[in-house]
């Protein structure tokens, strides 16, 4: 009889893992010009991980010189299309081939289950990547109707040298939504990753290299925010910084691009985004179930996540058992167990803000209902029991403010127009949903919600082929689909006379 083969220990393997520390110019890995390191923490154990290059001001004035130096020299944007696709292709291929090493990195670095890794992050890197190199020769110009007196081409051409500064919660899934639209349209970029997640973009900067992207286009800088992050938003020679990240930090990005040289921005920022259940919906246990993941899914750090569940006064009571049912399922647990469904907050500092809000929440009225505590304490890890609020009022912080945490406020309303009277009164407009079996009331919400996505009887559902990003203080400009590539292209009209 064969014996089953064992199961893979992914503790064991993270004691043989090489890790890649330092930043990425030119095609190499270098030690940041000061030497400076940073500890990029492990956040199920609070224990040093690795000792990363702590990139500033010097570190991206070498990476942007290489950007430039290569999209001068047209080793990529020169390149013929059918060539670039090759390249990024074969990259997406040597991401998924390496899916495993990739998705221990990303959960040791941040926290996040392993299965979601391999299962969510990896693959959806990859298939993005993948996506955008598909699109490469399919884009086409177009030709203005001005009349038989001329000709006026309008063409797409690459801007040149593009910074992206990317957050720690989907680490290489935000780094891919800019790498592959941005090396799509031909450009150089520079990136840097969140101090609390760098290795995965680190990694594979390398794979690029290996699929045959030159020296010099994609460059990795880690370092802190108001460092390298800073240096790269006011840079003279960054032609676009396109960011992903808390509306806090965008603000200061669209600064320092007036401050500097009117760089284009783009802004994926935070959300507040309300689960609207109408008492209507014939299957409520599923609307609660998808109500459940929608705020617990990667520990409730999800730009996206519906964090305001806005449910009919009638099946409050009715709703709220079922989440409670699911939450209390996803306890957290150690993120390298495959079986688990929640791993740990990214850090101390993120941790204490999430438990600061619970502290918020209860002072101000509302009522636990589920969950509530920092737990796995003894690992010295930073987890967060999935909290379940009732009896939220509009007013409260924790009602308006985003928590980035496995935290849910659940508001009661009575009609339709108070449901979206209280899903619009937030400054944020990232996504939403609606469950209803009418089709005339889902269709009436959708319009009147202001969100860049309005799910109807789901939640979080995904394609790389949709646009994603958000109305008002949720950002400008779009991720994801051919929209994306228009933010990392100018637009050029020749005119021809031929008369
Ligand atoms: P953050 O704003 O603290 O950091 C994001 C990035 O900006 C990091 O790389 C950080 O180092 C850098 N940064 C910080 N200060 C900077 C400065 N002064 N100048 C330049 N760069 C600076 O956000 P975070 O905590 O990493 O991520 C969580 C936030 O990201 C949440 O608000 C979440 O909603 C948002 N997010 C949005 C989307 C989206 O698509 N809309 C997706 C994922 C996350």
């Amino acid at each position: 009889m064969n014996a089953k083969p064992a199961a893979i220990s992914w503790h064991e393997r993270a004691r043989s893992l090489d890790l890649r520390t330092r930043a990425f110019i030119e095609g190499r890995y270098v030690d940041a010009a000061s030497g400076a390191t940073f500890d990029s923490v492990n956040p199920a154990t609070g224990k040093v991980l690795a000792q990363v290059a702590a990139g500033d001001e010097e570190d991206i004035n070498r990476a942007v010189a290489a950007a430039r130096a290569a999209f001068r020299k047209g080793v990529w944007s020169n390149l013929p299309p059918a060539k670039r696709k090759k390249v990024l292709s074969r990259f997406a291929e040597l991401i998924l081939e390496h899916t495993d090493e990739l998705a221990l990195l990303e959960t040791l670095d941040m926290g996040k289950p392993i299965s979601d890794s391999l299962n969510i992050d990896i693959p959806g890197a990859a298939r993005c990547i993948q996506w955008y190199a598909e699109s490469i020769d399919k884009v086409y110009g177009e030709v203005a109707p001005t009349g038989p007196g001329s000709l006026a081409l309008i063409t797409r051409e690459p801007l040149g040298v593009v910074g992206a500064i990317v957050p720690w919660n989907f680490p290489l899934v935000m780094a891919a939504w800019k790498i592959a639209p941005v090396l799509a349209g031909g450009n150089s970029l520079v990136l840097k990753p969140s101090e609390k997640s760098p290795l995965t973009a680190l990694r594979v900067a390398e794979l690029a290299i290996e699929a045959g992207l030159p020296p010099g286009v994609l460059n990795i800088v880690p370092g802190y925010g108001h460092t390298a992050g800073k240096a790269l938003a006011l840079h003279m020679d960054v032609d676009c910084v396109t960011f992903t990240g808390s509306t806090a930090t965008g603000k200061m990005i669209m600064q320092y691009a007036g401050q500097s040289n009117l760089k284009r921005v783009s802004l994926e920022c935070g959300g507040k985004s309300p689960n609207i259940v109408m008492a209507d919906y014939p299957d409520l246990d599923k609307a609660a179930t998808a109500a459940a993941f929608a705020i617990f899914f990667n520990q409730g750090e999800v730009c996206s996540a519906g964090s305001r569940l806005l449910v009919q006064e009638s099946v409050k009571d009715r709703v709220l058992e079922k989440v409670q049912e699911v939450g209390r399922k996803l306890a957290p647990g150690d993120p390298l167990e495959p079986a688990t469904r929640l791993g740990a907050i990214v850090d101390e500092t993120q941790m204490k803000r999430v438990l600061g809000y619970i502290d918020a929440g209860k002072r101000e009225g509302a009522s636990v209902r589920l969950g509530g505590k920092r737990v796995r304490q003894d690992t010295g890890g930073y987890f967060v029991e999935p909290t379940v609020f009732e009896n939220v009022s509009q007013k409260m912080t924790i009602a308006r403010e985003e928590i980035f945490g496995p935290v849910l406020s659940t508001i009661t309303f009575k009609t339709a127009e108070e449901a979206i009277e209280i899903a619009n009164d937030v400054v944020y407009g990232l996504a939403s949903a609606v469950w209803t079996r009418d089709i005339t009331v889902a269709h009436r919400m959708a319009r009147a919600i202001r969100a860049g996505t309005v799910y109807i009887n789901c939640y979080d559902a995904d394609d790389i082929t949709v646009p994603f990003g958000g109305f008002k203080q949720s950002g400008m400009g779009r991720d994801k689909s051919l929209h994306a590539l228009e933010k990392y292209t100018e637009l050029k009209t020749t005119w021809l006379d031929l008369s």
